[in-house]
């Protein structure tokens, strides 16, 4: 797969979905990029700061979406360059999107709950309806597809996908994402949110670009790299759409301080590190899996791929303060749909979930 394949992939129809004035937008113009050069075009200092350690000089504006960078993610999700935009975590990449693709009081995105917070809190910051198509809560809180294409309509213009999803940890199968985004091309683009794709064993959705052109990918460093911190997500998706997407984002998104971090990390004796955490993170998973169905206190513990349990308590409030006054905060998801008495819990270290465990057994 090479960049080329993009061009014989026709994704005019899609781009013609995004808000007509963001297309006909005139983008702003950026300080020129060009290290070759002495930079007397940009107002900055020609100092740095005392205190700065970095390797490019936090006195000068980044570059904008630095290629090195950009050729460390394609490596990393083996996809071609074109097809990466970095943001300010996956939730800088949902609000590009709502916001290029939404036209307020008018545009739909399409959400399955229980499903992460953010895609709903994006589009109505955009002012975008936001539908709803439940996964099913007495079936593993399984996709439906048929149902959920039963609720497009003419005004839906994204559809996300959250697959290992947030908060059941549930994978949504490559066919069904196959389905549903060769169904909705070009009016709507599936967006399917892999932030806990390295916990899982499928692989990821960014390969079906190559088939379809309003597939949209997000991938972060935020859970498996154990960089939430830095504040680095990567969008994949056709390079048109990409394109689109570097007109709105804003001119200096990547802070000087995340790039150097994260290529830091992107090289080899970290990955080795964090495939190894990632490996120890899953015996961790298994074992609470096991674990916690003998405990009293749990009702039902439902299968991950992520690096998060949903437990379901017979008392989950007093369950919530039992690991309170052990030290341990978890995440409080009652209020969602279908998970009346479920908490999300995160694998921590060897430790930390041997102290759940004893904590919960009482
Ligand atoms: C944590 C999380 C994100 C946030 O990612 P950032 O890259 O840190 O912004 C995105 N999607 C889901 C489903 C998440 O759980």
């Amino acid at each position: 797969m090479d960049a080329t394949s993009d061009r014989k992939l026709d994704v005019e129809p899609v781009l013609a979905q995004a808000r007509a004035d963001i297309r006909a937008l005139t983008p702003y113009a950026h300080a020129t990029w060009d290290p070759a050069l002495d930079r007397l075009h940009a107002n900055e200092l020609p100092w740095r700061a005392l205190t700065d350690r970095s390797n490019a000089g936090l006195n000068r504006y980044p570059e904008p979406q630095p290629l090195v960078l950009l050729a460390a993610l394609a490596k990393l999700y083996r996809v071609p360059v074109a097809r990466i935009l970095a943001c300010r975590g996956s939730d800088e990449a949902i609000d590009l999107l709502v916001r290029a693709f939404c036209a307020a009081g008018q545009d739909a995105v399409l959400i399955t709950p229980p499903t992460f917070g953010m895609y709903a809190v994006a589009a109505r910051i955009q002012g975008a309806a936001v539908i709803e198509a439940p996964l099913e809560p007495q079936d593993e809180f399984r996709l439906d597809s048929h149902a959920l294409l039963e609720k497009v309509t003419r005004s839906t213009r994204i559809i996300f996908l959250c697959s290992p999803n947030n908060p059941t940890g549930t994978l949504i199968p490559e066919p069904v994402i196959r389905q549903i985004a060769a169904a909705t091309c070009p009016h709507a683009l599936v967006v399917v949110d892999e932030a806990y794709g390295e916990f899982s064993a499928a692989a990821s959705a960014a390969r079906l670009i190559d088939e379809l052109p309003n597939l949209v990918v997000l991938r972060t460093l935020s859970k498996a790299h154990g960089l939430a911190g830095v504040r680095l997500g990567s969008l994949i998706a056709h390079s048109g759409i990409v394109a689109l997407l570097r007109r709105i984002i804003p001119p200096y998104a990547l802070a000087q301080p995340t790039v150097e971090a994260a290529l830091a990390a992107l090289t080899d004796p970290q990955q080795t590190v964090t495939a190894q955490r990632i490996t120890t993170l899953l015996h961790e998973r298994e074992n609470l899996r096991r674990t916690l169905p003998t405990l009293p206190c749990v009702l039902k513990v439902w299968p991950s791929e992520a690096n998060f349990l949903l437990v379901a308590f017979h008392d989950s409030q007093s369950a919530f303060a039992t690991l309170k006054s052990a030290g341990l905060m978890v995440r409080d998801v009652r209020q969602q749909p279908g998970l009346a008495n479920a908490l999300r819990i995160t694998i921590g270290s060897p430790e930390q979930n041997a102290r759940l465990l004893r904590a919960l057994a009482g």
